[in-house]
This record gives C-alpha cells, structure tokens and sequence, in this order.
C-alpha cells in the first residue's frame, strides 16, 4: 500500500491535474445531490476484496460524484454561510496532509504548530486581548464554542458551592444554534434573551431581573454574538463585557462567521469590547479563505483552558515532560489527536500579507452594500434591515415562503447559483425572507443583479 509503483505515479499526475484544475476554476460547476440509490446506481460496487483500482476509483469521482456536490466557493453561492479559500491556502491543505505531522504535541508537531501559532498570534492581535491570551484551531466553530463554554464551567466549579449545580449560559435568539447544541452535549441549561436584534446589557439586566437568585447563582457565562449568522449583526460587546465584570461572568464572543471582520478597518468599531472577552470563536474556514477545517478558539487566561481540557494518560506522560516543552494544543480544546488544520491559514498569510486579508474581507462587505443598493433600485424587492457586514436580508414583494423554496430549487435545479432563504423575527412572528452572505470577493454586481432578475 506504501510502495511506489508506476501506478501510483500516473494516479499522482491525474490527481494533481484535477487539483489543478479545480483550484484554478473560478466559477466550478455548481452540483446538486442525487439520492444515494442513484448515486449507488452510477458507480456501482467500489469497495471490494481485490480493490477496484485507483483510476477507476478516480474517475468516480471525477466524473460522477463530485458533480453531486456543491462548490462552495461558486461566485452564485451566496446561500448559509459560503466560503472561498485561496489557491495558496489549499495547495498548502495538500502539503499538510502529505507531512503526515501529528498536531496535538509539541514533542512530535513542533514545526508544524510553530506555524499554526504564528497565525494564532495574528488572530489574537486583531481582538486587542491581552498579550498572554493564545489559541488554538479546532474543527470548527461548534468545537470552539464547546471548548470555551466547558473552560467556563470549568472555571465556575473551581468555587465549591457550584460543584455539583447545573450552570446556565445566557446568549440571546440570534445566537448560533451550536450554542444551544453544544449546551446539551455539556449538560448546561440556556436562557434565551428574546432578541434577534443586536443584544444589549439592558436587554440582560432584564432577564437577569427576572430570574430567582438561585437561577441567577448559577449563570456560568455570557455568549454574545459578534456577526450572526442569519444577519451579520454585532452584538454589543461594551456593554455586555462590562456587565460580565460586574458579576463575575465568563464573557464568549461567538465570532466564527463575523470575527474575520476585525481585520476591516470599515467596521472594526462594531467590535469594541470584544477585548474584554475571555473567550472568543473565529473561524478561519469561513471568512478568513482556508479551507474545510479550520476553526479557532481564543481564551483571555489559557491557563483556565489547560485546567479544563488536558487530558491525562500514562501514554501521555512523555508529552508533558520537561524533555518534551512546547505548547500542546490538545491542552486547549476537546481534540487529542489533531490535523495542522491552522497550517494553510499561515501559509496563505505569510504569502498573501495581511493587506491582500484586509482587501477580500472588505471586499465582501462592498458586495453586501452593493446588493443593498440594487435591491433598493429594483421594483420588486426591498430591504428588510440595512446590510450587516457581508450578510443582506430582503424581501420579494408579495411571495409566500411556497415562492421563496420553489425560487432556490429552480436556481439551484439551472446551476445557475444557491441562494435561500432564512426567517426574520418581527416582533413576535417569524417572516420568510431572502437572504445573501457573501465571502467570494470575485462576486459581482452582475451576478448579483441577474439573480435578483430572477425574483420578478
Ligand atoms: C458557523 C457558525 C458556528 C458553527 O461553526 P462550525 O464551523 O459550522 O462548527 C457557530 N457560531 C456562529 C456565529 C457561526 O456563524
């Protein structure tokens, strides 16, 4: 299975051409799923005694399955929350993947988490924390989220009285729904502040009011959102930063789709106070341009994350010997043995410069404010909130959410772009709306004028 062969090399040359070619194809086929009986039927039996055969393999999923998928880097992808890594960014996802490097220790990844370290130092100079504040890359936006919540509750039991109460987080309703998911992995309770708008302290000191001391006794942190995910709207971070102070919360900063956005002088204002946060979520894969996977996760103290998540094993041990220093980033979130998944992000960084970041990031909040323009000019639709950072909201005059599926299917059905709909809260009833998020900055106005010419 390891020996080169002749093979083996012909494979390489073909897959390194597909590669090519597809990192290179800036409006990719846009695929849609089959069901998995018809894709069964296409390719037939692939895992068998004697193996079918890597071109053959190959060819599968080139020709057949790929096409089920959908790129998400696709210019007319402008549906959840898209992405569009760079070429330098995935060449170096292959070379990571090709050094075979474990990333949990230092004793065996030093190299390869010096560079992940590099561009966590950068992530964590764009918040304004604190020098000793670090990270790490985790998974996503979901591992992150955990990571910090179980190093908040970590923290609260250190006090005896909590040992043995079920905490509550408090976050509001445009929280991220991993919060609330998360919160049930952990066996923590989550009281929502009934909000979809920018959550305020006030907003807090309400619900907080309403609560009975004992409830209130058990409120291990805040999650605050820094660019939810259906809106783009940024929470405000002062104030709830300062209330967290006040009494002695653990203060989360959701920024996985958003926190990208520190880098864009335009906007970075809207983030004040995020650097009184004592954890924060970013995800690179995202809005930061790496590809699938690569979230992060930053703490205040990680000293508090240590205490919450290193993981002890005589196996282990060697790991945390003098012999053996370094940092270890299985000590700071849930994941023991890890992918360098934060090397392509540092790869692309040194390439690129933080100028070339600054200009695709801000890119995407041109787009945002371009479609709201157009949408403005247009007859047959209308803002239903101003844009927020990449993310726009809107309405198409008179349709039923019926209309709005149909429209997405039929788009989605030409290949011509995906685009759907979401729900915005007014006042106590949920309305169907539209809704484009954009990341790929090679967007553009005419993409983004012929899909709203298929809304009429
Ligand atoms: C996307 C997102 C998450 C979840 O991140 P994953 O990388 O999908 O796990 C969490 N919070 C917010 C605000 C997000 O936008």
């Amino acid at each position: 299975m390891h020996n080169i062969d002749i093979e083996l090399v012909e494979m390489t040359l073909d897959v390194m051409k597909y590669a090519i070619n597809r990192i290179t194809n800036t409006a990719p086929e846009l695929g849609k799923p089959k069901k998995e009986e018809e894709l069964k039927a296409l390719v037939g039996e692939t895992i068998t005694a004697q193996g079918i055969g890597g071109e053959k393999a190959f060819q599968l999923f080139r020709d057949v399955l790929v096409k089920a998928t959908v790129p998400i880097d696709h210019p007319r992808h402008l549906a959840f929350v898209p992405a569009s890594p760079t070429r330098a960014a995935i060449m170096f996802d292959l070379v990571t993947s090709a050094s075979s490097i474990h990333g949990a220790y230092w004793m065996e990844g030093a190299g390869g988490i010096f560079c992940e370290n590099e561009a966590m130092r950068w992530l964590v100079s764009l918040t304004g924390m604190p020098s000793k504040s670090f990270g790490v890359f985790t998974s996503g936006g979901t591992a992150a989220n955990l990571s910090a919540m179980v190093a908040a509750r970590e923290f609260w039991r250190l006090k005896p009285e909590n040992q043995h109460k079920k905490g509550i987080i408090l976050t509001s309703i445009g929280a991220h729904s991993s919060v609330k998911a998360m919160a049930k992995v952990m066996d923590a309770e989550v009281l929502l502040v009934p909000t979809e708008d920018s959550l305020h302290a006030i907003d807090i000191e309400k619900t907080l009011n309403a609560l009975s001391q004992d409830e209130k006794n058990r409120i291990f942190g805040i999650v605050a959102t820094a660019g939810t995910t259906n809106a783009g709207i940024i929470d405000d971070l002062e104030g709830i930063g300062t209330l967290c102070k006040t009494h002695n919360f653990w203060f989360h900063v959701d920024a996985a789709y958003g926190g990208a956005a520190l880098v864009a002088d335009s906007v970075r204002h809207l983030f004040n106070g995020i650097e009184k946060a004592d954890s924060i979520t970013i995800d690179p894969h995202k809005w930061l341009f790496s590809p699938y996977d690569c979230g992060a996760v930053l703490y205040r103290d990680p000293e508090l994350a240590k205490a919450a998540h290193s993981q002890e094993g005589s196996y282990l041990d060697i790991f945390k010997d003098e012999g053996a220093q370094g940092f270890n980033p299985a000590d700071y979130q849930i994941q023991l043995t890890r992918r360098l998944r934060g090397m392509p992000l540092w790869f692309s960084l040194a390439m690129h410069g933080i100028d070339k970041y600054k200009w695709a990031v801000e890119q995407g909040i041109s787009l945002a404010n371009l479609a709201g323009k157009l949408i403005e000019k247009a007859p047959q639709v209308e803002l239903v909130r101003e844009p927020s950072l990449s993310c726009v909201l809107f309405r198409r005059i008179g349709w039923s959410p019926d209309d709005y599926r149909n429209w997405t299917y039929d788009n989605h059905e030409k290949g011509f772009a995906l685009v759907t709909p979401t729900k915005w809260k007014q006042g106590d009833a949920y309305e169907t709306v539209a809704r484009f998020c954009f990341i790929n900055p090679d967007t553009t106005e005419k993409d983004i004028s012929d899909i709203l010419a298929t809304m009429v």
